[in-house]
Order: C-alpha cells, then sequence, then structure tokens
C-alpha cells in the first residue's frame, strides 16, 4: 500500500493494529462479558491499576456485586476488604457504591449509553466514559489512556499541549481512526494490547508490524539508530537495578 496522504496513513495504522490484534488479543475476563455493569466495574477496578493486579479480584467481585442494585446496598467496610489488594480501597468502595446509587436514581439502574452522562457519575473520568459505551454498546467512541496516548504521538509526530492523555487533540485524532473501522470494541481492543506489548515506554521498534510508517522512528534517523539508543537505554536500566 502506497501511503500518500494523512487518511492512508490512517488506514495503514488501524488495519495495522487490527492485523496485530487477532493473535494478540489478551484475555481478561471482563472482556468476556457484555453486561455493561460488569464492564463499568472492571474499568473502574483497572483505573490506576495493572491489570494482573484486578484480574483476581474482579471475579469475586462481579459474582458478589453484579449489578447496581446489589452494590448500591454493599457494606463500604465489606467492599473495601475485597479491594484491599487494589489499593485505595476505602476511596474506591465510597466511589464504587456512589456510582451504583446515582445508577440506580437516576436511570433505574442501567449503563447509560453516552459518555457525556456517564462522565457525570463521580470518579468517572474521560477514558471510562469513553470505553465503557465502546466496549459494552459498540458505540464507535475513541478511547485513550496514557499508553494509547504515546502511541498515537509517536506514530503520526501529533503534538499537543500538556499530558497527551488529556489533550483535546491526541482525543479528537483518536475518534477519527475510530471512524476508520467496522468494530471499534475490536480496534480499541487492539491498541490497548498494541501500547502494553508493542509500542511500549521502551518500544519494540525491530518487530513492530507498522514501523515502515512511523514518524517517531523516523525521526529518531532509522532503524538501527534507534534499536542502538534502546539498547544503550536498556543496558543503563539494567545497570541501575543491581
Ligand atoms: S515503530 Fe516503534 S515507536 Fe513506532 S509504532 Fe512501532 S513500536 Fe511504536
Amino acid at each position: 500500500m502506497k501511503i500518500a496522504t494523512l487518511k492512508q496513513k490512517k488506514q495503514f495504522f488501524v488495519s495495522g493494529v487490527l492485523n496485530w490484534g487477532k493473535n494478540n488479543y489478551r484475555y481478561f475476563p471482563w472482556r468476556q462479558v457484555k453486561d455493561p455493569f460488569l464492564i463499568l466495574l472492571a474499568e473502574m477496578l483497572l483505573s490506576k491499576t495493572p491489570a494482573w493486579r484486578v484480574e483476581p479480584v474482579y471475579d469475586k467481585i462481579a459474582k458478589t456485586y453484579g449489578s447496581a442494585e446489589l452494590l448500591a446496598n454493599a457494606s463500604q467496610a465489606a467492599l473495601a476488604t475485597e479491594i484491599e489488594p487494589l489499593g485505595l480501597h476505602n476511596k474506591r468502595a465510597e466511589q464504587l457504591i456512589e456510582i451504583a446509587k446515582s445508577l440506580l436514581e437516576i436511570y433505574n439502574g442501567k449503563v447509560p449509553h453516552k459518555a457525556r452522562q456517564l462522565a457525570e457519575l463521580s470518579g468517572v473520568g474521560p477514558y471510562i466514559a469513553h470505553a465503557v459505551p465502546c466496549f459494552a454498546y459498540e458505540e464507535p467512541a475513541a478511547v485513550v489512556d496514557s499508553n494509547v496516548a504515546r502511541v498515537l504521538t509517536r506514530f503520526f509526530g501529533l503534538d499537543c499541549v500538556g499530558r497527551p492523555a488529556l489533550s483535546k487533540t491526541v482525543w479528537e485524532f483518536a475518534a477519527t481512526l475510530v471512524a476508520e473501522t467496522v468494530s471499534a470494541r475490536q480496534y480499541n481492543y487492539a491498541l490497548l494490547d498494541f501500547a502494553a506489548q508493542v509500542c511500549a515506554s521502551r518500544p519494540k521498534c525491530r518487530t513492530c508490524p507498522i514501523r515502515n510508517v512511523c514518524q517517531f522512528l523516523a525521526a529518531e534517523g532509522g532503524p538501527k539508530q534507534f534499536d542502538r539508543a534502546v539498547q544503550q537505554s536498556n543496558t543503563i536500566e539494567t545497570t541501575t537495578r543491581r
């Protein structure tokens, strides 16, 4: 495929990430469900917490508090104890119960479809407000966390002010990529996984399937120079750890 325009570059990126995702999707229990409440619950637990820590906690929480009604009537102390391994457990328990109560009061216990409605709930930031409609309802929403923002700013050379994950420029750009795919859910899962496993903070450019068109790699002076730079930073880190 000849890449002559930004639109073609976007299409190349989206199809490259989706193709990579086909063989590399990560299995998580919350990805196997379509229940919007369980997806919201998982995303709240995942906030500022790595997935491997959430996985053992999620199953039990989903079984015990798997609806807005059950969660709204939970004992805050008991819930806090169950989610203690995730940290910030008292604050999280309070927030989760508050969200469940709001869902009962405003939406009859259902999870709303629109990001702006979700964003009005206590503790729900832009990422969760967009992720839940996308993963639960297949809404064509962009999903941008700090990892995804890193990939987009690298690959497309986006300039943004402040934190990339909160940048309007990055969110708007990410939305134009979602418009290039038929399944926002599949694409966003693939992108999250790609950001975690390939274009990580120490990127694996040598094996990256979309390296030929990557602006970051080109700006670093090409694959060889970039690999050398990454190798050097790895050596420094290994030495520091000892
Ligand atoms: S070539 Fe490197 S920097 Fe560019 S998208 Fe791939 S992993 Fe990220």
